[in-house]
Order: structure tokens, then C-alpha cells, then sequence
């Protein structure tokens, strides 16, 4: 069976870029997690499901169809068919996927899908519980850290018109619900290394992963 790394830490701690640097240099696949809860929180929103009842959450989360492309150099996708990859990054779904995130049965589907996905391994696999939750026998596993500001700074620069106070409160909230929510909150893995990014480029902390998969 092949590699999985698993990359877990808040928003704006570099998940993403990290996880796709090392899955290219290693020729392993790359799957973003956080984009399958986006995709059920935009199917849910479109669909008119009042997010504040989990009960309603719960009932319909079985019915999306959520399709996730694993090619680093082009991750994709799908709800019912529909590719989502710009609707699910708005503000509308980023402020309430949290709430969607919370619910237990929701939980609990896309991990089975996540499982699925990730198979055999030769995978680098980002999001909140990856390590602790998903696949807690993988064999790599990265906590990655930022300062609230660094956090802050590098998502105000990929979300247009946005300034980095907005975006500090904005992420302080998600951070909030995503580690005080009673399911599977966002917590370090039992063995897991912690990488602090805040004084760091992308490439170095690329190289400090790959070193950890060499070891
Ligand atoms: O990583 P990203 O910011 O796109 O994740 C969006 C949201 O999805 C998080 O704020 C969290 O509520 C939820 N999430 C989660 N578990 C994961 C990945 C994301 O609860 N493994």
C-alpha cells in the first residue's frame, strides 16, 4: 500500500500549497478535504436547507453526489455533476461551512468518501482531522501552525477586495466553532509533527515535509 501524509492545521497555515508541493515531488495524488465540506455546504445553501436545523442537515446530506479530482496540478470538483471549484470559495459558503462541518452525519459521510478516496494510499490528504480522525494509521503525519496575522495576511491575498482585518476576525470565528464543535474538532494528532509557517516561504516548509517523509 503507498504513502499517505496527512496535513491537518487551521485556514491560512498553507495546507493547501504545502500539501500540493509535496504530492508533486513525490508523484502522489492530493485531496482537499475542505472543498468536499464546501461542496456539501453549497449543495445544502442552493438547496434552500435551513442550516440552522441539524436535523434538516442531517437528513439531506446522503444526496449530493461529490466527486473529487486528486491530480495536484488540477484538484477538481464535482456536485451532481456541476463543478463547484469557484462558487464553493465565496464568502456565503466559507461562512457557513462550519455549521454544515458540525453535524455529525455529515461528518461521518465524507469520511466515508475521504476513506475511499485515499484507498491504497499515495496520497497527500489536507484538512482538520486527517490525522486523528480519517486515517490515524498514516504514517506521516504534519500539524501546521501560522500566526493569526501570517494566517491572515496570505488569505486577504487570495481573496479579492478582502483587508486583512476582516479576514483575522473572519478566520477567528471559523477557528472557533471548527475547535469547540463536539465532533472530531480540530486537535494536533497523536504523533504528528508541528511545522510553525510563519517565518518560513512555501519551499522551505516543502522541504522540511519531504525530510519527515524520508525519516
Ligand atoms: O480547509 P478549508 O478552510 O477549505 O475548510 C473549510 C471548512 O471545512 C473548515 O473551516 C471546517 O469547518 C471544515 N473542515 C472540517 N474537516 C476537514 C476539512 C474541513 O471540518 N477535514
Amino acid at each position: 500500500t503507498g504513502l499517505v501524509v496527512a496535513m491537518d492545521g487551521p485556514s491560512g497555515s498553507g495546507k493547501s500549497s504545502v500539501s500540493r508541493g509535496v504530492a508533486r515531488a513525490l508523484g502522489l495524488r492530493y485531496l482537499d478535504t475542505g472543498a468536499m465540506y464546501r461542496a456539501m455546504t453549497w449543495w445544502m445553501l442552493r438547496e434552500g436547507v435551513d442550516l440552522g436545523d441539524p436535523a434538516a442537515v442531517a437528513a439531506r446530506c446522503p444526496a449530493p453526489v461529490i466527486v473529487s479530482g486528486t491530480d495536484p496540478d488540477g484538484p477538481t470538483i464535482h456536485v451532481d455533476g456541476v463543478d463547484v471549484a469557484e462558487p464553493i470559495r465565496g464568502a456565503d459558503v466559507t461562512g457557513a461551512v462550519s455549521v454544515v462541518a458540525a453535524v455529525p452525519e455529515v461528518r461521518a459521510r465524507l469520511v466515508d468518501l475521504q476513506r475511499e478516496v485515499i484507498g491504497e494510499g499515495g496520497i497527500v490528504v489536507e484538512g482538520r482531522d486527517i490525522g486523528t480522525v480519517v486515517c490515524p494509521e498514516a504514517p506521516v503525519k504534519v500539524y501546521l501552525t501560522a500566526s493569526p496575522e501570517a494566517r491572515a495576511r496570505r488569505r486577504s491575498a487570495e481573496v479579492a477586495g478582502s483587508t486583512v482585518e476582516a479576514q483575522q476576525e473572519a478566520m477567528a470565528k471559523r477557528d472557533t466553532l471548527d475547535s469547540t464543535r463536539k465532533t472530531d474538532p480540530l486537535s494536533m494528532a497523536a504523533g504528528a509533527v508541528e511545522l510553525d509557517t510563519t517565518e518560513l516561504t512555501l519551499d522551505e516548509v516543502v522541504t522540511a515535509v519531504l525530510r519527515l517523509v524520508a525519516e
